[in-house]
């Protein structure tokens, strides 16, 4: 270890020493990246990589040597032989090459290692090679030591450093190789150098031909500059391929494979960077490709993304003049429009529907589609990006669900409501399975007994996700959903089930839909409901809307027929608010008019609400037909309805809907006793 650190430190120039180290860690450095490259590259290129590789730690070793050898100063006259010092770089050419060569080969195999002892091997061939050629006024004689340790030492390092190369476990093991590799040079050279004895002796003549040191210098110098050049080769195709990477990393991120449109992401950017820019408003449009699913469903999926590409073709070529449009999901697209005056946007959306109407041809067959179209516009409906793209969906499905399908702008009103039917009705879907439903019960009284004569069920939801929602809202969601049919067998049964418990003079009203009402099976429903509660079907009244009558007489008649034929009575709600509520009244067999809580309302504001009361209470007794008036709230009202011999009321001031325990007791004590009549002393 001393000679070796005495033959560094006494026997070498330090310049030189310095040039050697930087030289050795550039080469290492470049040529361990082009292994790594050769590594990773396809089959057919990494002969050129390992080439390329070897070549420059060959180089590497050789100027290591060389500058070493400029830096050491025997103090004696010598030279370099050219024969020998050029051998000596072509077999540390072919030996890297080769270990670098065998040690890609073996993959993770244990040959490896053997490649990088062959690679260190060269290190050590090299240097004796190198040494031969030296030429100096002495003799030169080794300590085998020494000698054997350094060729031990350039096998070792050259082993680990294929070793950390090609088993990397963090990308930090390249570097660890390329250091291996310099220590595996270094270490070599200075340990083979500590090893050398030189006895001058005066006989020996340095011949004429032997390169002077200036010479080897000029040499050293031109390999040199040949491993600097690899290096700067290296690191721009390096930087040129991780910046394509990064582009093409980029493109994939922001575009859509499909249809090479811009995606999701790249479209909420694009938004955002132009709601920076300010200036003007901006139009954010949502597509939805009609009836797409029929085209999957019935040309398969291939004819889909065909026609998806076609479409997003065409759509290309709407956006020439500073529009932008993405793919943003299946059928799904989205555009925006940066504008001053609507008309400009509305011109771009007619290019953009045009795009979508134009045939889109599949092989043989042509597929004729459409798009439903909503636009929003920042900042006049909103300044937020989520915002925005929520109304331009939700004025698309207004646009989706108008007849003449035309293209819609957002309006808060429209479409406001729009998305809290939407929400109703995902809520109701599960609002049975939640038992978030109950029943309230409305006492119905006898105007001129004074008696309670049974309950209207009325329908009560405490939705988890939006609070309470009034039946007025909800019914006519589930009505158009669908879903009244679940819910008001639901109802059905309930009220059923409670009105069994009461006393038997007790009736119970349950309001049913048209939609539920006429649908098949709902009298054998009906039948059932009766029958497993064990309720005399004189106690229960049916609440129907006049709406139910007109939109299909003669199916609401017969199906009446049937449910009447069982005992079952008919009262017709909401009189007076539908368009011909007197003909309704003629044609249909009522057993209970309920006038509509609108004319009670006006009776003291309008003269003539009270004679409309007055004509609708004389005709139901013309028709022998009793009447009941909803919605009394004031003794006013119900002193006018007992003075014109109203049949029966039900409002707030006898009673609001009670639950189903409160309306069984009062059910069974009856309204409290008073000593004047009157039906505005019966219930505070
Ligand atoms: P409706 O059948 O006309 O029911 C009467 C409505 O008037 C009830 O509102 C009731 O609470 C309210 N009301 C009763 N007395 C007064 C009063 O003195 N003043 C005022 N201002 N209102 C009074 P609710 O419970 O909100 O029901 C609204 C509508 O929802 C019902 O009108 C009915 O059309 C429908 N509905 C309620 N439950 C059901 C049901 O189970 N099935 C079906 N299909 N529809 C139902
Ligand atoms: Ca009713
Ligand atoms: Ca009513």
């Amino acid at each position: 270890m001393l000679t070796v650190l005495n033959c560094l430190v006494n026997d070498h120039d330090f310049r030189y020493v310095g040039a050697a180290v930087v030289i050795c860690v550039l080469g290492c450095l470049v040529s361990t990246r082009l292994f790594m490259s050769g590594r990773e590259a396809a089959r057919a290129k990494r002969a050129g990589f390992v080439l390329m590789a070897g070549v420059a730690i060959g180089m590497t070793i050789w100027t290591t040597h060389f500058l070493a050898m400029l830096g050491f100063m025997p103090n004696l006259e010598h030279g370099f032989d050219p024969g020998g010092t050029l051998l000596s770089l072509g077999f540390a050419v072919a030996t890297s090459v080769a270990g670098f060569a065998l040690a890609l080969q073996a993959g993770r195999g244990p040959a490896v290692e053997v490649g990088g002892a062959v690679l260190g091997m060269g290190i050590a061939l090299m240097h004796f090679i190198g040494m031969g050629a030296f030429e100096i006024a002495g003799r030169i004689s080794y300590d085998p030591t020494l000698a054997i340790a350094g060729i031990l030492f350039g096998t070792g390092f050259g082993a680990l450093a294929l070793n950390r190369l090609n088993r990397p476990i963090t990308r930090f093991c390249r570097y660890g190789g390329a250091a291996a590799l310099t220590l595996g040079i270094a270490s070599m050279h200075f340990t083979a150098m500590g090893a050398v004895a030189i006895t001058p002796d005066p006989r020996i003549v340095v011949p004429t031909q032997a390169l002077s040191d200036s010479v080897l210098a000029v040499l050293v110098i031109s390999v040199t500059g040949l491993v600097v050049a690899l290096a700067a080769i290296t690191y721009l195709a390096d930087r040129q391929t991780s910046e394509d990477a990064l582009t093409h990393y980029r493109h994939l991120a922001t575009h859509d494979v499909m249809t090479g449109l811009p995606n999701r992401a790249a479209a909420r950017e694009e938004l955002s960077r132009r709601m920076k820019v300010g200036g003007g408003s901006l139009a954010l449009i949502a597509i939805d490709l009609n009836r797409f699913k029929e085209i999957n469903d019935v040309f398969g999926h291939a004819a889909g993304d065909a026609v998806l590409v076609d479409t997003a073709e065409r759509l290309k070529a709407c956006v020439l003049d500073g529009g932008f449009v993405a793919r943003i999901g299946g059928d799904e697209f989205m555009a925006i429009k940066s504008y001053a005056v609507a008309s400009e946007v509305e011109e771009f959306v007619a290019r953009i529907s045009q795009a979508f109407s134009a045939p889109a041809r599949v092989g043989d067959t042509t597929f004729s589609t459409s798009a439903s179209i909503g636009i929003a516009s920042y900042p006049r409906d909103s300044q937020k990006i989520d915002d925005l793209i929520n109304q331009a969906d939700l004025a698309m499905y207004r646009s989706k669900a108008s007849r003449d399908g035309k293209w819609c702008w957002y309006d808060a009103d429209a479409d406001e409501d729009a998305r809290r039917r939407g929400q109703i009705a995902i809520a109701l879907r599960s609002a049975i399975a939640a038992d978030e439903l109950r029943l309230v019960y409305q006492p119905q009284i006898a105007v001129k007994e004074a008696t309670l004569i049974g309950f209207e069920a009325l329908l009560r939801w405490e939705s988890g996700e939006l609070g309470t929602v009034s039946p007025a809202e909800f019914i006519p969601v589930a009505e158009q959903s669908g879903l009244i049919v679940a819910i008001g067998d639901w109802v059905l049964d309930q009220a059923c089930r409670e009105a069994a418990r009461w006393p038997v003079e007790m009736s119970i009203a349950v309001n049913v839909s048209p939609i539920q009402m006429l649908r098949p099976g709902f009298v054998e429903r009906l039948r059932e409901v009766l029958l497993s509660h064990g309720l005399n079907p004189k106690r229960l009244e049916i609440e129907i809307t006049e709406t139910t009558l007109i939109e299909n007489p003669g199916q609401a008649l017969h199906v009446l027929r049937q449910i009447k034929a069982m005992g079952v009575r008919i009262a017709m709600d909401d009189f007076g608010t539908g368009y011909s509520s007197l003909s309704t009244m003629f044609s249909f067999p009522f057993d209970k008019i309920k006038i509509d809580r609108a004319f009670l309302l006006e009776l003291d504001r309008r003269p003539n609400a009270a004679s409309v009361i007055e004509t609708v209470i004389e005709l139901g007794h013309k028709l022998s037909i009793p009447v009941l008036a909803e919605g009394v709230e004031t003794p006013t009202q119900a002193d006018f309805l007992a003075a014109r011999n109203c049949d029966e009321a039900q409002g707030y001031l006898f009673g609001r809907p009670l639950e189903k325990g409160a309306a069984g007791d009062l059910a069974r004590t009856g309204l409290p006793r008073r000593a004047a009549p009157g039906p505005e002393r019966l219930i505070a």
